[in-house]
């Protein structure tokens, strides 16, 4: 039986060891960290508990499809609820709320733009065509060959992968708030919405069409029930684990230095950072030089607070969008000009507020997320100062005072996601999907240099986020065992 080494337990790696533990593999992970789940770790602290990472649960179909590859179902392991209403959008002058239906969803954006519930339908029939052919077609394909974006429905298409979704959608809306809430979903691909082809749109099918979840216990226990999987298929989950050389020998990996130990495979697949995968090779076996991947686009950093309050808080849902400042001007200093933003939207989530089992009674969970720039400076008096920032603008905004009925605040930054996943520039969540990083165009599942290497994860095909990671990693498993079938 061949022998697999996994580096890293985030989604793509998990996703990985489990298909190719099903097919007969001995696999192995090696985490560095001394819990699974990579950047979707979960913090626990004095009876609140918190995401580390993602808190959005989109495209529930492509978790689905993942427990049925091995006979199981979502609901074998954790609870999912939707989310009614799915979110919320704080702007200057008005709140927009995005509820669980397209009929609710429409008659908010016909009260903000008379004749707008209409064009919204049409966007979104448009949206979820391309959401079908996008998953069902291009996702699945492994990223080897331009040809594979050509199908028949694809080239009946072919102006939207040169058209951005932000002319797509000034063509349709004129008011500003429902532009900005129809270019929100695509900045989960990592760029900007004026860089990122309209055919991206299946990402509002994604957002209006198929709704908002949330397994109750947070996203963690998606990690639990994948490594629980990865268990009862036989892999050895290894944490404090870090590896620190991918071992080649005459053009052919061998296996793995860990904790200064040699550890044999036949076969290396990391779901690490991808440049940080390479720094692990001798130089002659890197596919990619140190200007290839600092000339990349990266999807952003965030600076990230968890915070414990001792009270329940008003006129929040689950998920709230603080996008009452100029959304052009925070996107032009996350990608153009690189630097703190002057005046930052920011993302804030109480998970507490549906589940209960978030927080202990009567108190609040808060996490809040400001994306920035990879590669800034951070400080803990820049980090103290943008905190000031946004809670100024949450208490008037929400009209509450919070500030006094904080317990604990704990932060996280750019510094953070290098220390602790070895991410490239402290980027959150890997490189962004843009027209000239897809599919093929995007760092390889496989190695050019060395044989039986392979890569998974944000960082490579299909791109950022945690359906396209779980999908990573079964394009992964698919190269592998079609080669050794
Ligand atoms: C703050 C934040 C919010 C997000 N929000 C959402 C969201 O709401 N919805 C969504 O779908 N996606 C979201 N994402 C993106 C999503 O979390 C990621 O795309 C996904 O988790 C990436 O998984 P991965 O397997 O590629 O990498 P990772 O999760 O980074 O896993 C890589 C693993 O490799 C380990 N590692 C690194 N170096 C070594 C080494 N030398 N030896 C051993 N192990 C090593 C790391 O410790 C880590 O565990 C968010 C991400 C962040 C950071």
């Amino acid at each position: 039986m061949k022998k697999i080494v996994v580096i890293g337990s985030g989604f793509s790696s998990l996703s990985v060891a489990c298909y190719l533990a099903n097919a007969g593999y001995d696999v192995a992970i090696y985490e560095k960290n001394p819990t699974v789940g990579g950047r979707a770790r979960q913090l626990k602290k004095e009876g609140f508990t918190f995401d580390i990472g993602p808190s959005w649960y989109w495209m529930p179909d492509i978790f689905e499809k993942f427990f049925n590859d091995f006979n199981k179902k979502t609901s074998d392991f954790y609870q999912l609820d939707k989310l009614d209403p799915a979110y919320k959008i704080f702007f200057s002058d008005d709140v927009i709320t995005i509820g669980d239906s397209m009929s609710k969803i429409c008659n908010e954006f016909e009260r903000i733009e008379s004749g707008s519930g209409a064009h919204l339908r049409d966007f979104i029939d448009k949206a979820q065509q391309n959401y079908d052919i996008a998953i069902n077609k291009i996702v699945l394909r492994p990223g080897l060959s331009p040809l594979e974006l050509v199908t028949k429905e694809t080239v009946m298409r072919v102006d939207q992968f040169f058209k951005s979704i932000s002319q797509e959608v000034r063509k349709r809306f004129d008011n500003p708030k429902l532009i900005s809430t129809l270019e929100f979903p695509v900045l989960f691909l990592g760029a900007k919405p004026s860089k990122t082809p309209s055919f991206y749109s299946f990402m509002n099918f994604a957002d209006f069409g198929l709704g908002t979840w949330h397994p109750k216990g947070g996203m963690y226990e998606i990690i639990k029930a994948m490594a629980k999987l990865a268990g009862e298929l036989g892999v050895q989950i290894n944490v404090d684990s870090p590896v620190e050389k991918i071992e080649v020998v005459n053009g052919k990996t061998t296996g793995i230095e860990c904790n200064g130990k040699s550890i044999a495979a036949d076969i290396v697949i990391s779901g690490a950072d991808y440049h940080h995968s390479e720094t692990l090779l001798d130089q002659k076996y890197r596919q990619y030089s140190e200007k290839y991947w600092d000339k990349k686009t990266y999807a952003p950093s965030s600076l990230l607070f968890y915070v414990g309050f001792d009270k329940k808080l008003k006129n929040i849902q689950h998920h709230n969008l603080f996008f009452d400042t100029d959304f052009e001007k925070h996107a032009e200093e996350i990608y153009d000009e690189p630097q703190w933003p002057t005046e930052p939207l920011f993302y804030a989530n109480f998970p507490s507020i549906t589940d209960e089992s978030m927080a202990p009674p009567g108190f609040e969970t808060g996490f809040f997320l400001i994306p920035i720039a990879p590669d800034l400076e951070d400080t803990e008096a820049l980090r103290n100062q943008y905190f000031d920032i946004i809670m100024n603008r949450f208490e008037k905004r929400t009209g509450q005072e919070v500030r006094n009925n904080i317990i604990f605040k704990e932060s996280f930054c750019v510094n953070d996601f290098v220390e602790q996943y070895n991410s490239y520039k402290g980027n959150a969540y890997g490189m962004a999907n843009t027209l000239t990083q897809t599919a093929f165009l995007r760092p390889g599942l496989k190695s050019k240099k060395v044989n039986d290497l392979y890569f998974t994860g944000q960082l490579t095909v299909p791109g950022p986020g945690v359906p396209p990671s779980l999908i990573s990693g079964k394009l992964v498993s698919d190269l592998i065992i079609k080669k050794y079938a």
